[in-house]
C-alpha cells in the first residue's frame, strides 16, 4: 500500500526540481562583485553569476539586465561607487525573459526611472512576470515602454547598442551589438542571449516548446558566428570569462575585456550542445 503512494510523493518533487529554475540557481547569482571597467564609458554592475552592464555618457546611461531583485540595491550602489547616478540611467534593455535576468527590473525602474525596451516576443512575459518556457512563482511585472526591433539602434547620447535578435532560448531572446571604446581604441562588441537548450525544452513535434523553437536555435548560431566581437559579452559572467579578466583589469590592464577568440570560442559550444540536443530529440544537427 505504501509502495503505490510513493510515485505520488516523488513525481511532483521531481517535475519541481525540472521545472523550478530556484532549484538551479547557484550561490554566485547573489554574489556580490565589485563594479569592472570593461571599457572606457562601460561597466560590469552585476552580481558574480548573474551580468548587469552600464553603458554610460555624459547624457544619460543605458543599463542592461536588472538580474534577480534582490540584486537590486547591489547594482545600484555599484553604479553610485562608480561615480555615475542611477536616475541617470535613461533606459533599461533586457536580454531575455527568464526571471534570473528581468526579475529586478520592477524595482529598477522604480528606483531610476528609466524608459524599459523589450523585443515583441519578450515583452508579453516581462509584462505579465512570468517565465518564457517553464513554471516558476514569477517575478514583478513591468510596463515595457517600447518594443526593439530587429537591428533597432538604441542610443542614449553616445551609448549605442544595436539589437540582433537571436530567438531560441526564448523566442525574443535579444543579443547586443556595437562599438565601445577601450584605451582610446573603438572595439566591435557583441553581448550574447543565452543559446542553452534548457533539459525541459521540447524543441520537435506538437508539443514544441514554441513553434519553430528548433530552427531558431540553428538560426541565431549562424548570425552570431558571422559577428566580430573584440569584446564578447554575456549574461552570465561565466560564459565570458569575467572572474579572470575582472582581476586583470584590478591589476591594471586596461584591455582585459579585448579577446576577439572569446565569441567564436563561445559559439563552438553552443553549436555543439544546440545540436547534441537537437540529435537527441530526434532532429538533424543544424545545418
Ligand atoms: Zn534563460
Amino acid at each position: 500500500m505504501h509502495r503505490r503512494a510513493l510515485p505520488v510523493v516523488v513525481l511532483p518533487a521531481f517535475v519541481a526540481l525540472l521545472s523550478s529554475p530556484a532549484a538551479a540557481q547557484s550561490p554566485s547569482w547573489t554574489e556580490p562583485f565589485d563594479p569592472v571597467r570593461i571599457a572606457d564609458d562601460v561597466y560590469y554592475v552585476g552580481s558574480a553569476g548573474l551580468s548587469s552592464f552600464l553603458f554610460t555618457s555624459s547624457d544619460g546611461h543605458i543599463l542592461v539586465d536588472p538580474t534577480v531583485d534582490e540584486n537590486v540595491p547591489g547594482i545600484l550602489e555599484s553604479v553610485r561607487s562608480l561615480g555615475f547616478d542611477p536616475a541617470d540611467i535613461r533606459v533599461v534593455l533586457v536580454t531575455h525573459a527568464h526571471w534570473d535576468h528581468v526579475g529586478g527590473l520592477a524595482s529598477l525602474l522604480a528606483a531610476t526611472g528609466a524608459e524599459l525596451r523589450v523585443s515583441e516576443a519578450d515583452a508579453p512575459f516581462v509584462e505579465a512576470g512570468t517565465d518564457f518556457g517553464f513554471a516558476s512563482d514569477g517575478y514583478a511585472a513591468a510596463t515595457v515602454d517600447a518594443l526593439v526591433a530587429d537591428g533597432e539602434t538604441v542610443r542614449v547620447g553616445d551609448a549605442a547598442l544595436t539589437a540582433v535578435l537571436t530567438p531560441g532560448h526564448t523566442p525574443g531572446c535579444t543579443s547586443w551589438r556595437g562599438t565601445m571604446r577601450v584605451a582610446g581604441v573603438e572595439r566591435p562588441f557583441v553581448l550574447v542571449c543565452s543559446l542553452s537548450v534548457l533539459d525541459l525544452y521540447d524543441l520537435a513535434g506538437d508539443d514544441a516548446t514554441y513553434a519553430g523553437q528548433a530552427d531558431d536555435f540553428c538560426r541565431s548560431l549562424t548570425r552570431l558566428e558571422a559577428l566580430e566581437a573584440d569584446v564578447f559579452l554575456s549574461n552570465h559572467g561565466g560564459f565570458f570569462g569575467l572572474a579572470g579578466k575582472a582581476e586583470r583589469v584590478r591589476a591594471g590592464e586596461a584591455e582585459a575585456f579585448v579577446d576577439p577568440e572569446g565569441l567564436p570560442a563561445f559559439l563552438v559550444n553552443a553549436r555543439r550542445a544546440i545540436d547534441e540536443a537537437r540529435v537527441g530529440q530526434g532532429l538533424a544537427a543544424c545545418g
